[in-house]
């Protein structure tokens, strides 16, 4: 539906876009991750029209988009820093895409959809107010909804709920797919917020300094991140990566004071042919320097697997769970257990924890500029 090949594109000496390859699906609410200056909004802006590769294609549909207008592409934009009429209110705003030439609805038609949108959107009772006197999150929403209201290709929306305090950010994540339009619409939904992309994405993109780094769905870049990276930016509390090397047995820590067993199929033969260059090595040496992945969620006080022996560094109650940070020699892990389980530790109790080690992943070390690529399938 939507495709990007080789796209690049530099501002000066910038390269915001660095050969990006991206394939959005018909139908699917795609969400493209990563930090600020990573290239999101360029890439928006290329797919809209807005700026132009210095090389590469845009595809939509499976037509070559140069030379083809922005008004003709067929693909609905809503910008991080929104354009709204100011002096109008809501309704003319949200109406302003449905008296377009290209768009225009009967009134009664265009009443309609923009009451539906408004009404999920939670700006029914604005509907009269001039924008001016908005919040930036009445504001953002407005927006969006002016976004939603036109029939489009495509949806291509940049952070629409970062303005939003946190409550209501959670609550309209949880309601814009249900939207009628969005759920009909192929959508390319930019985030810096890993846990909106794995609450919303269909699949999802990361993108790094210009290039998809990794592409799947929620399970696959989860269970299998392309590197340190990808598997920090996902979950909190955070991933454990534990520095340490292969052995004949298994991992070692740098310290020699954690023990583990080698996730299955990161057992041994020697590598023979050198790793690809866009997939992970399948086999790992001894004596390789790695980085062990535990989800502090993989990590428990009681329960079948491999035993560790650590203490209480500190606990802290989440809820229902508690996150407990464990002293395991030199290194620092945190676990989240039941709190039943986690009831009575004080810090520096001695603790059991166990791990499964099929939930361990498996990683190259991290070197400067370049995070450990991921070693277990
Ligand atoms: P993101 O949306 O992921 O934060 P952007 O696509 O806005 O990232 O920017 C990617 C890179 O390109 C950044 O380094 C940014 O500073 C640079 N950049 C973006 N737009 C321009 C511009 N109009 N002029 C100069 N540099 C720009
Ligand atoms: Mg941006």
């Amino acid at each position: 539906m939507i495709g990007l090949r080789g796209v690049r594109k530099t501002y000066g000496k910038v390269t915001a876009l660095d050969d990006l390859e991206l394939d959005v699906r018909e139908g699917e609410f795609f969400c493209l991750l990563g930090p600020s200056g990573a290239g999101k909004t360029t890439t928006l802006k290329t797919v809209a029209g807005l700026e132009l590769p210095d090389s590469g294609t845009v595809e939509i549909d499976g037509t070559d988009m140069r030379g083809v207008e922005p008004y003709d592409r067929g693909v609905a934009m809503c910008f991080e820093s929104y354009a709204l009429y100011p002096h109008r209110s809501v309704y003319d705003n949200l109406a302003s895409p449905l008296r377009s030439p290209r768009y225009r609805v009967p009134p009664e038609r265009a009443r309609e959809r923009i009451g539906e949108v408004a009404e999920l959107l939670g700006i029914s009772g604005l509907l009269d107010r001039p924008i001016s006197q908005l919040s930036n999150g009445q504001r953002q929403r407005t927006a969006l909804g002016r976004v939603l209201v036109r029939p489009a290709r495509a949806f291509l929306l940049d952070e629409p709920l970062s303005h939003l305090d946190a409550k209501l950010r959670q609550q309209m994540r949880a309601e814009l797919k249900a939207i009628g339009a969005v759920r009909r619409t192929t959508t390319l939904y930019v985030t810096h917020d890993s846990v909106e992309a794995l609450a919303l994405g269909d699949r999802i993109g990361v993108i790094r300094d210009g290039r998809i780094v990794q592409t799947g769905t929620r399970e696959e870049i989860w269970y299998q991140p392309y590197d340190t990276e990808v598997a920090r930016a996902f979950g909190r509390p955070r991933i454990n990566l534990l520095p340490g090397t292969v052995t004949g047995g298994g991992f070692r820590s740098v310290d020699g004071k954690v023990e583990l067993p080698l996730p299955a199929g990161a057992a041994l033969p020697a590598q023979t042919n050198p790793p690809a260059q866009t997939s992970p090595p399948a086999r790992v040496k001894e004596g390789t320097d790695v980085l062990v992945g535990i989800r502090p969620r993989d990590l428990a006080l009681r329960g079948p697997g491999h035993d560790l022996t650590g203490t209480v560094y500190v606990s802290e109650v989440l809820g229902r769970s508690v996150e407990v940070t464990v002293r395991l020699g030199e290194q620092h892990v945190s676990l989240v257990a039941p709190r039943a389980d986690a009831a009575g530790l004080r810090p520096d109790d001695p603790v059991r924890v166990t791990v499964r080690p099929e939930s361990l992943l498996l990683f190259e070390a991290d070197r400067p500029q370049c995070p450990g690529r991921r070693i277990t399938p």
